[in-house]
């Protein structure tokens, strides 16, 4: 079972999950970056290569409330 924990973008506030795998003999040196802002993100730790997983922008969550406010609205009417 892979151990993974959260991770939040810090200059976009984009929500990742977070795993991390033993790494390759011939780990591909390579830049990660956020999906959203293109920030650069850790890409290895402590012999560890690290994948992040999107799982929302803060931009969408903050929708996702705004939809809750209607669909309340709706069920007053
Ligand atoms: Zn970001």
């Amino acid at each position: 079972m892979s151990k993974h924990e959260n991770f939040v973008c810090p200059k976009c506030g984009a929500h990742y999950k977070l795993v991390r795998m033993p790494a390759p003999a011939h780990a591909p040196d390579l830049a990660l970056r956020c999906k959203v802002c293109q920030q650069e993100l850790a890409s290895s730790d402590d012999g560890n290569i690290l994948k992040y997983f999107l799982v929302g922008s803060a931009r969408a969550s903050s929708r996702q409330a705004a939809e809750g406010r209607r669909s309340e609205k709706l069920t007053q009417t």
